[in-house]
């Protein structure tokens, strides 16, 4: 499932390709995603030329010279193709530009989604408005956490997971930075130090960064023909690591809740 760096790489992959260009096509091969697809999205988008790609959480951003902003968002198994020799059944969206680029948005799951908003209503846009700061910005820092933090008594690892709090952070991330912190997952929110707090930012900062690099130095390989956009391989110091060494010498250890997994040591964690 991509995660935050994942749709960041994605971005990046897309952003030659589509900055600055015209589109001449924009072709939604079905009604509906996890929801309606735009049914004004081809009328909107054809013709209009791309300004600016970015993201925000896990949605990537195409912006055009209209002031219409098409959010997308990967779900649990879309990607980008670039280029595609031919067009597959889960292909359910597909953009040409001028320069005769072809990019698909292929979903087979189709837990994504396609919407159009104006920009200047982005910050009204359904997920957007309830939503934390990005945990790479400057606002997201050991202040900010040991404030929102205040009183609660959740676990960290589940306030972290709540998009209220910070926009974007999954289940792997989560577990990683706690790692790297040495917090348990299931300590109290409300009980942390806001020194500890300034360590997990720190952490949940570098272990954002670091797989954002591995992304975008995974992306030669994507941006040619026939390439996808979307995934690349990690090495997690805990995540999907049960039973295996921690480098303090004990056990990577599980926990199931509610259908997700918790991977954490119970030894340098507290
Ligand atoms: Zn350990």
């Amino acid at each position: 499932m991509p995660e935050l760096p994942e749709v960041e790489t994605t971005v990046a992959g897309l952003r030659p390709v589509l900055e600055g260009k015209r589109l001449t096509l924009v072709e939604p091969r079905r009604a509906d995603l996890r929801r309606p697809i735009p049914v004004d999205l081809r009328q909107r988008m054809t013709g209009a030329r791309v300004v600016q790609l970015s993201r925000r959480a896990k949605y990537g951003l195409i912006e055009t010279d209209r002031g219409d902003v098409m959010i997308f968002h990967l779900g649990m198994s879309g990607r980008w193709r670039i280029d595609p020799a031919e067009l597959e059944k889960h292909d359910h969206l597909v953009l040409e530009t001028e320069e005769n680029r072809r990019l698909v948005l292929n979903d087979p799951r189709r837990f994504g989604s396609l919407d159009l908003v104006r920009v200047e209503e982005l910050d009204e846009f359904g997920p957007f408005a309830v939503m934390g700061p990005e945990p790479l910005g400057e606002e997201f820092n050991g202040t900010y956490l040991k404030a929102v933090t205040k009183d609660r008594k959740a676990p960290i690892k589940q306030l972290l997971l709540d998009q209220r709090n910070v926009a974007g952070l999954g289940n792997i991330y989560v577990c990683e930075a706690l790692h790297m912190a040495g917090i348990a997952p299931s300590r109290m929110g409300g009980g942390i130090s806001r020194s500890r707090y300034d360590k997990l930012v720190t952490a949940i900062k570098a272990v954002l960064e670091s797989a954002i690099a591995a992304g975008g130095s995974s992306l030669k390989d994507f941006v040619q023909p026939d390439g996808e956009l979307g995934y690349f391989s990690k090495q997690w110091l805990v995540y999907g690591r049960e039973g295996e060494l921690c480098h303090c010498g004990a056990p990577v250890l599980r926990k199931v809740d509610s259908g997700r997994s918790t991977f954490y040591c119970g030894k340098c964690q507290n």
